[in-house]
């Protein structure tokens, strides 16, 4: 077994399911909170099975320079390495390496770049970038792709689709070859667990930039290479969120209806809410950590920037609909003190507040698909007043 998707409950677009990793159950549509190198910052593990998160993103790029794949081999893994014994999804580093504009250089082989700790020259290509996801071994890891950048004229868009379907079948045939090596596997924890051995689910990506055909031929041509889930890919790189949305939508129409979906790198919590409800089971973002470390809140009443001087002497909670830890114990006025002393406390509090928001928003969206409230769907999820 690598991975099982049970679709519970679909009203029209909107579907309610269950992943089954190897390393546990996850519920869908899912919002997967970001642990670039292998830690949410500011929140310990305990946390986080607090919240709820029942799989977390991390990064194969910085990983891979520090503390490097070897090591997080030896150490069994990425699991047993950070003891997160839940899901853990890795992306394949062409995203980040794609970031590197100045520091990077592709061929049909790979790309070349440079690390952006030390300056030193590295190379991921298809091949290298499964050993490296192999050697990490998180449940669902992702085909090396190349992200199109926005704005791409017809031809570049054409010519990147087709790199990153090259790419497609090659990170497949060595993921197919070389299975068997991932870390817990060897160890045999798994296969103790369950009937057969264990793998990780190798996820295709769809490329394909602002261009419905292409994105229609990429989604076709890749699930035709054959994956057990797939990936809306080359969004959120700067085009208007109204574009956004219509891609998604134009994609998913042709990605098949039994496997996950998986939309990468979004979005704010109304993004999330509407992408959930067109057929997307899973995504990630940075935004409600990374809001959180500069002292953005998102709350059932609108955004709160917790460092202005009204929340000086303001003795309610942050979010008096939120029932997270920070809310229950906290008032804004610590907060505000916290974040404008720039202690530690503050990254970490905010941070829960945050992820505990779009855990809480994901959690309800699932409950109005299981109750097919469709037509409520939008007014169920944000039925509290905003300012
Ligand atoms: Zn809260």
């Amino acid at each position: 077994m690598s991975l099982t998707f049970h679709l519970d409950f679909a009203s029209s677009e909107a579907r309610a399911g269950r992943l089954i990793t190897p390393h546990g159950e996850v519920e869908t549509p899912v919002f997967m909170p970001v642990g670039t190198v292998a830690s949410v910052k500011g929140v310990p593990q305990e946390t986080l099975e607090e919240l709820g998160v029942q799989i977390l993103l991390a990064n194969t790029y910085h990983l891979y320079l520090r503390p490097g794949v070897t090591t997080v081999r030896q150490m069994g893994g990425l699991h047993r390495f950070m003891a997160w014994p839940r899901a853990i999804l890795t992306d394949s580093g062409g995203f980040q390496v794609f970031s590197l504009n100045d520091l990077r250089k592709v061929t049909d082989e790979g790309v070349t770049f440079r690390s952006h700790l030390d300056g030193s020259t590295h190379f991921f290509s298809p091949e290298s970038a499964m050993e490296a996801q192999i050697a990490l071994g998180a449940d669902i890891i992702m085909a090396f792709d190349e992200c199109t950048e926005y704005p791409a004229d017809a031809a570049r868009t054409r010519a990147s689709m087709e790199l990153t379907l090259r790419w497609a079948e090659r990170s497949k045939k060595y993921f197919e070859d070389h299975k068997a090596e991932v870390p817990w596997n060897a160890a045999g924890e798994i296969a103790r667990a369950t009937p057969v051995p264990a793998t990780q689910a190798l996820f295709g990506i769809v490329q394909g930039g602002m261009d419905h055909k292409l994105r229609r031929e990429s989604a076709a041509r890749t699930v035709e290479i054959g994956f057990p889930g797939y990936a809306i890919g080359g969004l959120s790189v700067g085009e208007p969120r109204a574009l956004t949305r219509e891609i998604v939508e134009a994609t998913i129409a042709h990605l098949p209806s039994d496997k996950p979906r998986y939309l990468m790198g979004v979005g704010t919590p109304e993004e999330i809410v509407d992408y959930a409800c067109l057929g997307v089971d899973m995504m990630d973002c940075v935004l409600p950590t990374r809001a959180a470390r500069h002292g953005l809140l998102f709350t059932s009443e609108g955004k709160v920037s917790i460092k202005q001087a009204r929340y000086a002497q303001d003795e309610t909670p942050l979010d008096p609909n939120c029932g997270c830890r920070v809310c229950r114990r906290y008032s804004r006025a610590y907060l505000r003190h916290l974040y404008a002393s720039n202690e530690v406390l503050a990254q970490g509090l905010n941070t829960v507040h945050n992820l505990s928001f779009y855990l809480d928003t994901m959690r309800r969206v699932r409950h109005a698909i299981r109750l097919g409230e469709r037509s409520r769907f939008l007014s169920d999820v944000w039925s509290r007043p905003k300012p």
